[in-house]
């Protein structure tokens, strides 16, 4: 069983988004294999038809290849949209705009906004922002009915159904829009590995995700949730969410148009200490290689930035329009791979990262598993520890690992195939297919060996082990074992 890729393991994981320009078999195989982890199927744009399509691709490939890609799919979330304008339509500072309620087709005088509670909950004095914060402009009046008038103070062209960022107010908008209740019951339908939710402001949009997904028929299969922070609530109210979800995206281009934009870089530092204090994935997002949209090199400032990203502590880096619509994005994943696998080799990268020290005064049921994994990486970074070989159930040993940011590979074993699929996101995981557990000595025996004929340890390397003993009975890890092939 000897995986192709692994010559190219690094341990940060790349996602790129699914599209127009990746919809055929051969670019999604050639993906793979530039280095892509996981694909990412964003539903503001989704045709059921096409996703389905992709997924059955993505899925024989994994087959045929024997990787583990992971699918997560994006809600949009309460995004919030101007209508269709005319054509030439242009703002000037000074300018008077107004919105509506009323359906219609706008210009430089009046729009249609696609949230109808606008005129009640915006204040005068808000700012507006339209397509990504190009367009700025001031409410000076609302009549609290339907119309609300605003003054434009950065101009520039107004078209059709931009996006709009109210960074002041508070939207009264539900997490769950109706098309996100039925793009997530899609994406249940289909198994996905991930589901990622936009605009998270409090962890109670987790729970309103997590109850939808309880009342669908395959509810008992938890699908884990990435929180998309990308408004100023969700960072303020990052640990309660984080308690909740079961990862983070740092989705910059919304969130920068949402907060100051210089607030962005802290804040992305912030976001990746806090995932990893609670032992979740932390993805790392948006306009990371925006230039190889249309051009064949990056911008040395997006080298920098991914390698940055990596340095920060991502578990993965993400494309967005870079693979969708971009004209290069088997190119784009190719250098996103040689930036990440350069900066892992350096020590700035390999002193980083150390393993994180809880509060381990509240002993709950996994304290015995917690403590296990902080030794066993612990050792793993005192000793030339090669591999950190674990078998999981749940897959909650690998995100405590994980987490840690060992140096040695980490390596885990699962009888649950969608597990495997979904860890591999997560931050230096590889995780294969193993079923038959014959008792702790022989099972060690066993996954050493396929570590071996993999690649990821030689004879006379040391391993650590993690187990649940008695292997028989589906414990929790409670065992670290620590040899040499
Ligand atoms: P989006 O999210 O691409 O779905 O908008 C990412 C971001 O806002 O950065
Ligand atoms: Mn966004």
């Amino acid at each position: 069983m000897i995986n192709i890729l692994n010559k190219s393991l690094k341990k940060t994981k790349i996602i790129a988004t699914l599209g127009p320009a990746t919809d055929s078999k051969k670019v999604i195989r050639d993906l793979i294999i530039a280095g892509v982890d996981v694909f990412r199927i964003n539903f503001s744009h989704a045709d059921y038809d096409l996703v389905t399509k992709n997924v059955a691709i993505i899925r024989e490939l994994n087959e045929e290849m024997r990787t583990s890609v992971s699918i997560l799919g994006d809600l949009q979330g309460p995004k919030l949209r101007v209508g269709v304008v005319k054509e030439g339509s242009y703002l000037n500072p000074g300018d008077i705009l107004t919105f509506t309620n009323e359906k219609m087709e706008g210009d430089s005088k009046i729009v249609y906004m696609t949230y109808q509670n606008f005129p009640n909950d915006v204040k005068v004095g808000e700012r507006i922002l339209i397509d990504d914060g190009k367009l700025a402009l001031e409410v000076i009046e609302t009549n609290e009915i339907d119309t609300v008038r605003a003054k434009v103070i950065q101009g520039g062209p107004l078209s059709s159904k931009k996006g709009v960022n109210l960074p002041n107010t508070n939207v009264s908008l539900p997490a769950l829009t109706e098309k996100d209740i039925e793009d997530a019951n899609f994406m249940l339908d289909l198994e996905l590995d991930w589901i990622a939710l936009s605009f998270v402001r409090h962890a109670q949009d987790i729970r309103d995700l997590k109850d939808l997904m309880a009342k669908h028929p395959k509810g008992d299969k938890k699908t884990p949730i990435i929180a998309k922070i990308e408004k100023p609530e969700g960072v303020k109210n990052i640990d309660q969410i984080l308690l909740e979800c079961d990862g983070l995206m740092v989705a910059r281009g919304d969130l920068g148009v949402e907060v100051p934009m210089e607030e962005v870089p802290a804040i992305q530092k912030t976001l990746v200490e806090r995932a990893r204090f609670f032992s979740k994935p932390v993805i790392i997002a948006t306009q990371m290689m925006e230039t190889m949209i249309n051009s064949l090199t990056p911008t040395r400032a997006e080298v920098n930035d991914v390698a940055n990203s990596v340095l920060d502590g991502a578990d993965a880096v993400m494309l967005s329009g870079e693979t969708s619509v971009g004209r290069y994005p088997v190119q784009v994943v190719e250098n996103m791979t040689k930036i990440v696998q350069n900066i892992e080799k350096t020590h700035f990268y390999l002193s980083k990262n150390e393993p994180i020290e809880h509060d381990f005064s509240c002993i709950d049921e996994r304290f015995v598993t917690n403590r296990v994994c902080l030794a066993a990486v612990r050792i793993a970074k005192t000793t030339e520890v090669e591999a950190i070989i674990t078998l999981t159930n749940s897959g909650y040993t690998a995100f405590q690992i994980s987490a840690h940011r060992p140096n040695s590979h980490i390596v885990v074993f699962s009888s649950n195939k969608r597990v495997i699929t979904m860890l591999n996101l997560l931050w230096g995981v590889r995780a294969y297919y193993y079923t038959d557990e014959v008792g702790t000595d022989k099972t060690i025996l066993k996954v050493n060996q396929m570590a071996k004929d993999m690649g990821f340890v030689e004879d006379t390397d040391m391993v650590i082990n993690l187990n649940a003993t008695p292997a028989n009975e589906f414990g929790k890890t409670n065992t670290l074992r620590l040899t040499t092939i």
